[in-house]
């Protein structure tokens, strides 16, 4: 007897179902296929009205926005830059690339984010007694659930300390309660940083962009992804710059993808909706929801129980052809971070034994969904 196998069920894949095909077409009918051409600055212009900020810059990657953002603001060599040692290795290696070292701070468990009091008082407790403060604090919003950025702003305000918003995971997530009320993610830092790769919430095949309401930033942001090179005949660079540009074959996706990012989210609150009442019987945790906070529910993840194996769950899921996968393996387990200073760790210890991501696809189907949570069930019953 045969048994037919079902298709896997992808962790998330784009959902390319606009205009996409066209405005490729329209770059390869003008041959404006490389970093110069109409979408690139129409990307840039369409995607700050949707986040409401003032400037946006396009870059090649969220990794190269990143590291552009930093230098804009300060890292370097000789400088600390204080983020979350539970997120993609990204947001830390940006901080390598200009030089800078990382402080990996602990998760708080109420949204899984940088614990922003751990932080608060280590710094208070340092300026007090005269000793240096980190230069820069790079925030990530993980998972797509913003992070509480309020104590972060009242460093800012009383030492000075500039804030770039690491927002890669997080587009279309805002605050609903207390000062932020309204503003989306990646607004409120000096800048904030966004990903398009393959798995994110839109897709450019790969890309990133910079925001800020500064506009010397933006300049100065423009410049480093561009070579540094002054305007004019002449191949004369003031700085050290990057080839960080988006090409225009990639906007033009951009441009395609945000035209749909509204539904797209939709899609992503309904997906999570459905998680939460289906998984209500089983003995997981679901993923955090701040009182203060409108989540954009990037990967929906959950936590086990201590009892449950996580690998072995993992296995049946994989068996079930479900693409699951565990929570980030903690930054300062990883070789190269070993000997980052650290401000605690042990949440993001507990969330990488216990947390795993489900299929969060834009176009995951309902019945798809209730193959994962029935695979799941199984999982946990063996
Ligand atoms: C995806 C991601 C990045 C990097 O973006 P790329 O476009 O893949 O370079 C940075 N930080 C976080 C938190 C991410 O999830």
């Amino acid at each position: 007897m045969t048994r037919s196998v079902a298709a896997d069920i992808p962790l998330s894949v784009p959902h390319l179902a606009g205009n996409e095909g066209r405005y490729l077409s329209e770059c390869l009918e003008s041959n404006f296929v490389s970093s110069v051409g109409p979408f690139v600055e129409r990307f840039e212009r369409d995607f700050a009205a949707v986040v409401g900020a003032k400037h946006a810059v396009a870059c090649s990657t969220g990794t190269a926005a990143l590291h552009v953002a930093l230098q804009v603001v300060g890292a370097g060599p000789g400088t600390t830059v204080a983020t979350s040692t539970f997120t993609f290795v990204a947001s830390v290696n940006a901080v390598t690339y200009c030089g800078a070292k990382p402080l990996l701070v602990d998760s708080e468990r109420d949204s899984w984010n940088l614990d922003a009091s751990l932080l608060y008082d280590r710094v208070v407790e340092d300026a007090r007694a005269g000793r240096s403060l980190p230069d820069i604090i790079e925030v990530v919003h993980v998972l797509g659930h913003p992070a509480d950025l309020e104590p972060i702003l009242e460093l800012r305000e009383r030492f000075g300390i500039p804030i770039v918003e690491d927002a890669a995971e997080a587009l279309g997530a805002s605050y609903r309660a207390g000062a932020l009320t309204g503003r989306q993610v990646g607004t409120v830092g000096d800048l904030g940083c966004f990903s398009f790769n393959g798995n994110k919430t839109m897709t450019t095949g790969g890309g990133g962009m910079i925001i800020t309401n500064d506009l010397e930033k933006a300049r100065l942001a423009r410049h480093l992804t561009t070579q540094a090179k002054l305007a004019g005949r002449e191949y004369v660079h003031d700085l050290v710059g990057f080839n960080y540009r988006l090409t225009n074959v990639a906007a033009a996706l951009g441009v395609a993808q945000l035209e749909q990012l509204e539904g797209f989210l939709e899609a992503k609150r309904v997906l999570a909706h459905r998680y939460r009442d289906s998984l209500g019987g089983l003995r997981v945790e679901g993923p955090p929801y701040a009182p203060w906070a409108n989540p954009s529910f990037w990967l929906y993840s959950i936590l086990l129980t201590e009892q449950d194996d996580r690998d072995r769950v993992l296995d049946c899921l994989q068996a079930a052809a479900v693409q699951a996968r565990p929570l980030w393996f903690p930054i300062h387990r990883q070789v190269p971070y070993a000997a980052a200073e650290r401000l605690g760790g042990d949440v993001a210890d507990d969330l990488h034994r216990r947390g795993i991501s489900l299929p969060s696809s834009v176009g995951l189907s309902a019945e798809d969904q209730t193959r994962v949570v029935e695979a799941l069930s199984e999982a946990l019953d063996h």
